[in-house]
């Protein structure tokens, strides 16, 4: 028993055809299309064959017709010759012969055909007549004398012999057509007429003859188109016309003709076809019934269609039929090929191989897999059970053999047997081995087993793997049940917590809790873990030595659809980190520490310019309104350049700009703030190994020691009492004058002064009134020099001025100037007035500033020589 295929989803089922294949479909189309070919050719067929028959229904008639008037041809010139014979005979022997001769010739006429042969005289009487004349019935004095036929013959027509219209004979009562023959005498004088009245019923009765059908007709007309006789329904006809339009009426030279039309006699539609009778004034008419010509074609076409279209409809169910069987056979193929690919794919997905035992035999059939998972072809093995028992390990055989003995003994529903069977290679291939007996004999004796083999080395060289992962993993790992009992541990679980280096299995885990406290506290963890399938944290545990030691603990749900189900734990001893961590803690309290009490602001930036740590002092120097160090933290640029002087993070900023100094040592920067304060930050990479790991702000404020050191640097090169250059100071600046000129610049001027007689002012008026004089003659030279110019003290009551860009005569102008202004002036002590001249010596700055003082004092020296109280220049003595 089969099931019928399945059709593929979305597919309603539509009817049997709907199984059909498409090829069956058009094959069956085709049948269809050539079976209504065929029925078109049929049908065809039978239209020329009907066309046929009805054109040889009219060319019967126009035959006939044409014979029919060739028959009467033949039959009115035998009367008219008789006729005439007779004519001829009355005009010549009236009264010894004639009466033998009309005898003689009804004798060789049919019986019946005419039946009264009469003599009229020139007037119309009857003078002859070949029936016995009743004597109780007077003879008709004229009979055809009236009628246009009569006259015809007198008046003397051009034809001789004339067809009467039927007429009725008053004696007997009967149709009868008369024909006449003129008698005349030997000198051609009308003399009478000869009659012989033909029966129109003989005439039917020879028709009738030919055309024994009713449905058919024969008939014979005048030319005038009265009728003579017709084959059936005579009676009806005789005494008319036909109309004037008739054909051959209105042809009168046309031969012959056809048609087809229905008679008005009888209401049947006939072919007639016409033919006029050679000589005579006749027209013999055939009409065969168009429906009996056609019935049989008719018939024999319905039979045909009948058998035919039989034929046709058995063609048809019978392809019908193939291709449903053909359809039906091609399902059952699929179903077997479904089923056996099915089973191919089952044993090939599982790698399953099979085995069927004869029992009596001892034959065990392995298919190609159960070899093939061995390393061989099956007729490389000889099917035994032998065979199993030589591949299988010799430590699993006795295994093999009372699974085999338990089954055997009914104890085992199925066999199930894992053992080791050696490959080809030689290397053991875990397999196992299910299977059960399919046939028993009535006495319940096993006759047929069979089953399958799977190979199983992965699983196992899996399991294995699992087992040395867990073993070897550096984590402990515990499996505990919903009661928190152990379920499974791995070896390092069990080195790590078993006090006795037993297996943890079926103990609770409060065994690796340093006291009954904590194992109840870390009961919290299940409530986050059943929900969330996961739990993180760190713990400190006791292990097998009774250390305590902080665990990284990680609790996950062995399946996460069971939240109440067991739980993995993976615990990592990171105990040494957090010692680590501690003492980084410890570290940074003290960094922090040193941070804050740092003599000078501190800031720690990272590699992205947020601020890590920053003391106090460091607020307190840049801030620009007070704000607390922490409030900085995690700050950028930015962020900073808010809340710290703007002057700094200029400078910080541009040190980003800069290359980064050679030696990674860091640069040093000073800043006058806008309120005067001058800051100093040095900026120093923070480097871990190669890495800059951000940057650390050193900031002190250094006005105080600026200010100092300025005031140290005037007190060395200023003369106290007059806070003029003092000599070296005054030296030095001589001589970068000169560098100056040494590369191109203008030339200058050095002018010498010495006050006159100066001693006397010491001695007169005491040594501070001399000093006064000399600060008077300071403040004099402050006032008369231009900003660039350089006045100095050399020495005791000896000045220097240094002119830059002067040439001797300006100088000499200058110190013209300064004599005038110092001799008109005067100081004023508390005690007295003094008045004091000097004299000056000058030179051109030529040469080193030795050689120009030398010439300069030379000057001096002539001034001094030549009276005081006057200025000489070393230009003009040179
Ligand atoms: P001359 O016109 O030749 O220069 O006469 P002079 O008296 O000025 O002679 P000289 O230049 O030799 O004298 C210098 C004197 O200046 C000697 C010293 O007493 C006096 N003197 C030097 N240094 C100071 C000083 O610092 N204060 C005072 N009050 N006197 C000084
Ligand atoms: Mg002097
Ligand atoms: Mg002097």
């Amino acid at each position: 028993m089969t099931t019928p295929p399945r059709l593929p989803p979305g597919h309603a089922p539509a009817g049997p055809l709907s199984k059909l294949s498409r090829r069956s479909r058009i094959a069956l189309l085709g049948v269809a299309l050539a079976c209504v070919l065929y029925l078109g050719l049929l049908v065809q067929s039978w239209q020329n064959r009907l066309a046929y028959v009805e054109e040889q229904t009219r060319l019967r008639a126009t035959q006939t017709s044409a014979t029919l008037s060739v028959q009467v041809g033949t039959l009115v010139a035998g009367l008219e010759h008789l006729a005439r014979s007779l004519a001829s005979e009355y005009a010549n022997y009236p009264e010894r012969y004639f009466a033998l001769s009309v005898r003689t010739a009804l004798g060789t006429f049919p019986p019946g055909s005419i039946s009264h042969i009469r003599v009229l005289d020139d007037q119309g009487h009857t003078v002859f007549s070949s029936r016995p004349t009743p004597a109780s019935s007077p003879q008709p004095s004229i009979a055809i004398a009236d009628r246009e036929q009569f006259r015809a013959h007198a008046n003397g027509g051009q034809a001789e012999f004339l067809i009467g219209r039927p007429a009725l004979d008053w004696e007997s009562g009967k149709w009868v057509i008369e024909l006449s023959y003129p008698i005349r005498r030997t000198d051609g004088r009308f003399a009478g007429v000869m009659l012989l009245s033909i029966s129109p019923d003989y005439i039917s009765g020879y028709f009738r003859e030919v055309f024994a059908a009713e449905s058919d007709v024969a008939m014979l007309l005048r030319n005038d188109g009265s009728f003579l006789a017709r084959s059936w329904l005579q009676a009806e006809v005789l005494d008319k016309q036909l109309p004037p339009e008739d054909p051959f009426r209105a042809e009168p030279e046309a031969r012959s003709g056809e048609r087809l039309i229905v008679s008005p006699v009888d209401g049947i539609e006939r072919y007639y076809a016409w033919h006029r009778v050679m000589e005579y004034p006749l027209v013999a008419v055939v009409g065969l019934d168009r429906e009996r010509a056609l019935a049989t074609p008719r018939v024999q076409t319905r039979n045909s269609l009948i058998r035919n279209s039989l034929g046709l409809a058995i063609i048809l169910a019978t392809s019908v039929w193939i291709a449903l069987l053909f359809a039906r056979l091609r399902a059952d193929q699929e179903l077997l090929a479904a089923n056996e690919e099915r089973l191919e794919l089952a044993l090939e997905g599982g790698k399953l191989g099979s085995w069927d035992r004869d029992i009596a035999s001892g034959r065990i059939v392995f298919d190609e897999r159960w070899c093939g998972m061995l390393g061989y072809r099956p007729e490389e093995l000889e099917p035994s059970l032998d065979t199993i028992r030589r591949l299988a390990h010799p430590d699993d055989w006795p295994r093999v053999q009372a699974a085999l003995d338990r089954h055997f003994r009914g104890e085992t529903e199925i066999l199930e047997i894992e053992h080791r069977a050696r490959h080809r290679d030689g290397h053991w291939v875990w397999v196992d081995v299910r299977g059960r007996i399919t046939h028993r004999a009535p006495d319940g004796k096993p006759l047929r087993m069979s089953g399958t083999q799977v190979d199983l080395t992965e699983r196992v060289t899996a399991t294995h793997l699992r087992r040395a992962l867990l073993d070897n993993n550096s984590a402990e790992i515990i499996l505990t049940a919903p009661d928190r009992t152990i379920r499974f541990s791995n070896q390092r679980a069990i080195d790590t917590f078993s006090p006795d280096g037993e297996p943890l299995d079926g103990r609770s885990i409060r065994i690796i809790h340093r006291d009954d406290k904590a194992y109840e506290a870390f009961a919290v963890n299940y409530t986050p873990l059943r929900a969330h399938g996961s739990i993180h944290a760190e713990h400190l545990l006791k292990n097998a030595r009774n250390e305590l030691r902080w665990y990284d603990f990680y609790g996950a749900l062995l399946d996460p659809g069971q939240p109440e189900g067991d739980v993995i734990w993976t615990m990592i001893d990171v105990t040494s980190r957090h010692r680590a961590e501690e003492a980084l803690a410890a570290a940074h309290v003290r960094l922090t520490k040193i941070i804050e009490r740092f003599p000078g602001g501190v800031l720690v930036e990272d590699e992205a310019g947020r601020v890590v740590v920053a003391n106090q002092t460091l607020c307190d120097l840049l801030a620009s309104a007070p704000i607390h160090a922490a409030t900085l933290i995690g700050h950028d640029h930015a962020r900073l350049r808010r809340a710290l002087t703007r002057e700094v993070l200029d400078v910080v900023l541009a040190d980003d700009r800069l290359p980064p100094p050679p030696d990674r040592s860091g640069r040093t920067h000073e800043t006058v703030l806008s309120d005067g304060r001058s800051i100093r930050t040095t900026l120093l990479p923070v480097l871990h190994g190669e890495d800059d790991i951000g940057r650390l702000w050193i900031v002190h404020d250094v006005t105080e020691r600026r200010r100092h050191e300025q005031t140290l640097e005037r007190l060395a090169t200023t003369d106290a009492l007059t806070g003029l250059e003092n000599r070296r100071s005054f030296m030095a600046r001589l001589e970068a004058e000169l560098t100056r000129i040494a590369h191109g610049g203008p030339g200058g001027a050095l002018i010498m002064v010495d006050l006159d007689h100066f001693k006397r002012v010491n001695d007169t008026h005491g040594h501070a009134a001399g000093d006064a004089v000399l600060v008077h003659l300071a403040h004099l030279l402050r006032q008369a020099l231009r900003r660039e110019d350089i006045a100095g003290r050399l020495g005791g009551e000896e000045f220097a001025v240094l002119l830059p860009d002067t040439d001797p005569a300006g100088a000499a102008i200058l110190a013209e100037r300064l004599r005038a202004m110092l001799e008109e002036s005067s100081i004023e002590t508390g005690s007295a007035t003094i008045r004091i001249t000097m004299s000056a010596g000058l030179a051109p700055l030529e040469g080193t500033g030795p050689a120009i003082l030398e010439r300069a004092d030379a000057a001096l020296y002539r001034a001094k020589n030549e009276g005081r109280n006057r200025v000489v220049s070393a230009v003009d003595h040179a």
